[in-house]
């Protein structure tokens, strides 16, 4: 059976000059001649070399599309705030609008009312009384009505959009 070395005498001063960025190919002469000659601070200076490498590797390749994607995410965010800043007051401004253009066709339809009623006799198909008085009381508490409701929906989307 073949028994492994425990260790090494010379390790922790191998480990301490490995630590001060001297290389092996670069070691003071007792112990770089030494590490030629032992198995056990060979092997130990082929892993350091191999964490070495793979931290180099992790931190060439992990970080950086890392913190691309990062900023990616965070300037896509930042775009879609500013994008919804400058479409709420738009959004609103056009419910405003649709509000008004309703109410301002009501109003008009509301004062058109007593032409349309004029005319209605004129045609004399009913007598002037009775489509005067029917057409125009109704068709003013219609666009009332109407127009409450429309504003009342105006008001309510207004809300819920706070
Ligand atoms: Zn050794």
């Amino acid at each position: 059976m073949i028994m492994k070395p425990k260790g090494c005498e010379n390790e922790v001063r191998i480990l301490e000059a490995l630590g001060q960025g001297v290389t092996p190919e670069t070691m003071e002469e007792p112990l770089r001649s030494h590490l030629a000659s032992c198995p056990y601070c060979a092997e130990m200076i082929s892993v350091y070399e191999l964490f070495q490498a793979d931290s180099r590797q992790l931190c060439a390749a992990a970080p950086l599309p890392n913190a691309g994607r990062v900023w990616w995410r965070a300037s896509l965010a930042a775009r879609q705030a500013a994008a919804n800043r400058a479409l709420r007051p738009i959004l609103i401004a056009e419910r405003i609008a649709l509000a008004i253009g309703g109410g301002a066709l009501i109003a008009l339809l509301v004062l058109a009312a007593p032409w349309l009623a004029g005319q209605l006799t004129r045609l004399k198909i009913f007598s002037t009384t009775v489509v005067y008085s029917f057409s125009l009381s109704s068709l003013i508490v219609s666009s009332i009505i109407a127009c409450l409701l429309l504003m009342a929906g105006a008001l309510y989307t207004l809300w819920a959009e706070k």
